[in-house]
Formats: structure tokens, C-alpha cells, sequence
């Protein structure tokens, strides 16, 4: 029996590497004691590399990406899964190293997967995805570190990519005002439709300046761009806040910040890592997900997509283009 996936080949001797839809068959899949019926996957920034150009984190080729999926369990050789059972996989390299979600079945460790929350079925849990999950993680983070709602706004930047639109949705829905910065005017509609009662255009944030310390503003932040602007971000937390330092979609250094937010201000950079966390934070992420994130703003954020669409929007995702979250129906 064969089913339909995503293979990324490589040229070996331009290095170039290609993707299509290709028929493959179980023997192909990789190692591991769960075999899933993929129904959906997601599109994150990741997926984009190793869609295109690999970006270092494919091992071998050929490949099958997609960094996360929910789908039925198909078959099981451990005690935690059985057959029918709902799934969701996010993190431990898959789609990267391991073969990933873009195809109609994957096989992958039993330690790896979360059971589907009973609040979501398997489209939501990926229109969620690991970016829904990261930003979930970050606001427990920044919570654990003292954050709850009050009079000054938390900012999140990178406002309308993935993590950004559900930073925004899930912490407007437990009560915190929320500052959106974004590169993309035309969005602000959207954003402030997700929660944010202020829109910081991108370019305010961009520009390195010399001094050390800047006007108090944020309560907290969740940063998914790194670069200049978590420089200049770090120099206008508020006295013993803290940033949840997510992604680098501007850039890997933080440029631009001297050491003084953090001993002047007593500021925090807190790193916020979803791929290797632990089943019981996972757990817990999922369940608050669950809890915080209205279904209808998450709606708002959907773009749906299948296989054959992948190329382009992994493109897009590269280029900062995607809106919220695309939604990948394998099937
Ligand atoms: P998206 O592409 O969906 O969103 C990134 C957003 O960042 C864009 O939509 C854009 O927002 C903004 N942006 C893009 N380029 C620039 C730039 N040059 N300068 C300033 N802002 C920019 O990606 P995701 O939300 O899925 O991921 C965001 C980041 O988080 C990525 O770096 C990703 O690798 C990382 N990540 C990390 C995880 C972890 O475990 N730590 C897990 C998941 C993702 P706007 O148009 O609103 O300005």
C-alpha cells in the first residue's frame, strides 16, 4: 500500500534541493514504536528550511519535513498508545532529522507524542502547532517569572507570524494588554481582532541607538525576532520584567544592548525552547492552550493548505509573507 508525501530531493551536484508530492509506502518510513494516520500538520518557520534550502538541519536526503502533526494512532509497540487514539507530535527534530508530517503516515517514538486534548481535535491542535505551543510556553515562562495582568501592556513581536498571533490571542484572553509589533501595516485589523489594543510598527523598534536605558514601557514581552529590536525591547522592559526570547525571524544576535537592562533593571532574558521539553510541560501546555485560546480568534488565523501547496508556502514562511497559521490537510 501506498500514500502520499512530501519528498525533498537533493541534487548532489548543484546542491540544489526540490519537492514534490510522491507516492511512498510504510517500509520506506523510518524507525520508531508508533506508526500514526496523519490528518493534519502545520507550516512553521523551520518547515520552510527544510522545505527549501535545508538550512543545515536535514541530515539526509531524501526527506519527508513537517515539525509537527496530530493524527489517529495507526498501530503501537508501546503501552502508552493503542490504536484509535488521538496524537499530536511537536519537537525532537522530527521533520528534520526524522522523517516529518507532510505525508499520510510517519512513525515516530512513543516519547515524543501528547494525547490530543479533549478540547481540540487534530485540525485545531496544528492550526495550533508548534508555534501556538512555543508561544503557550512562553507565557507560562513569563508568568513562572512573576507576570500577571495589569495596568502596563506586554509586547510581542513578530506580532502576525505564527507564535506572534497566538502570543497575542491567548494573553488578550487572560487579561493582559498586548502590544503588537509588525512589519505589516495592512494587518493591524487582524491583530487588534486577536486582542492587541496597540499596534507598534516595526520600524520603531529597528534602529540601534546608543543609549543604555530607554523609557520604562513593557510589563513583559514574547519576542520571536531577536536582532536590533531585541536590543532596543531589552532597554524598555520594566524594572524586574522579563522577555521570552523565542525565534530570530530578524536576525540571530541581539544587536545594539549592553549589559545594563539586566543589572540596572534587573531585567530577564528567559530562552524558550519547545523542541526538547519535557512530556509533562508539554502536557501542561496543551491543557492551558486548551483553556485560553478562543477557537474563533484561532479560526481567524487559519489559512488551509495540503501537500502540493507546500513548495510556495514554504517560500512565503522564509520571506516573512505567511499570516497567522497554515493548516495542512495531508489527506
Ligand atoms: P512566522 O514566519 O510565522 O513569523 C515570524 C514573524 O516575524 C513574521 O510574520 C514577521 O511578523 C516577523 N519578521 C519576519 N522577518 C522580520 C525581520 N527581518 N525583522 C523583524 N520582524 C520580522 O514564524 P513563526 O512565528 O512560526 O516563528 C517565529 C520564530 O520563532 C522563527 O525564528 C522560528 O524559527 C522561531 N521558533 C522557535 C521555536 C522554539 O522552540 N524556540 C518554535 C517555533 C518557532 P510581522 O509581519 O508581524 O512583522
Amino acid at each position: 500500500m501506498t500514500f502520499n508525501a512530501l519528498v525533498v530531493t537533493k541534487d548532489e551536484d548543484s546542491g540544489k534541493t526540490s519537492a514534490a508530492v510522491e507516492q511512498i509506502s510504510l517500509d520506506d518510513l523510518p524507525g520508531g514504536d508508533v506508526t500514526v494516520a496523519v490528518e493534519y500538520s502545520g507550516l512553521n518557520y523551520k518547515d520552510g528550511l527544510c522545505i527549501g534550502p535545508g538550512g543545515g538541519l536535514v541530515r539526509s536526503y531524501p526527506h519527508v519535513p513537517g515539525i509537527d502533526f496530530a493524527g489517529t494512532v495507526e498501530a503501537s509497540d508501546d503501552d502508552r498508545y493503542k490504536p484509535g487514539d488521538k496524537v499530536i507530535l511537536t519537537g525532537w527534530r522530527v521533520g528534520e532529522a526524522h522523517w516529518g508530517g507532510y505525508a499520510q503516515k510517519a512513525r515516530v517514538k512513543a516519547d515524543w507524542l501528547v494525547p490530543l486534548p479533549d478540547a481540540l481535535d487534530t485540525r485545531r491542535a496544528m492550526a495550533v502547532g508548534t508555534a501556538g505551543l512555543t508561544a503557550m510556553l512562553a507565557i507560562m515562562a513569563l508568568e513562572d517569572h512573576g507576570l500577571t495582568p495589569g495596568a502596563d501592556p506586554v509586547l510581542v513581536t513578530g506580532a502576525a507570524g505564527g507564535v506572534g498571533s497566538i502570543a497575542v490571542a491567548v494573553l488578550a484572553q487572560l487579561g493582559y494588554k498586548v502590544a503588537a509589533v509588525t512589519g505589516r501595516p495592512e494587518t493591524g485589523d487582524y491583530l487588534r481582532d486577536l486582542g492587541a489594543s496597540q499596534i507598534v510598527p516595526r520600524e520603531d523598534l529597528t534602529e540601534i541607538t546608543k543609549k543604555a536605558l530607554e523609557a520604562e514601557q513593557w510589563a513583559g514581552c514574547v519576542d520571536a525576532v531577536a536582532g536590533p529590536m531585541l536590543g532596543r525591547v531589552l532597554k524598555q522592559m520594566k524594572y524586574g520584567s522579563s522577555v521570552a526570547a523565542i525565534g530570530l525571524a530578524g536576525g540571530a544576535p541581539i544587536e545594539g544592548a549592553l549589559i545594563t537592562p539586566f543589572i540596572l533593571r534587573g531585567v530577564n532574558l528567559l530562552g524558550i525552547d519547545s523542541v526538547m521539553q519535557p512530556y509533562a510541560r508539554r502536557v501542561e501546555a496543551w491543557r492551558r492552550i486548551a483553556l485560553h485560546l478562543p477557537m474563533d480568534k484561532l479560526e481567524a488565523m487559519v489559512q488551509p493548505a495540503t501537500l502540493g501547496d507546500l513548495p510556495e508556502l514554504g517560500r512565503d514562511i522564509l520571506k516573512g509573507r505567511v499570516k497567522g497559521r497554515v493548516v495542512v490537510d495531508v489527506n
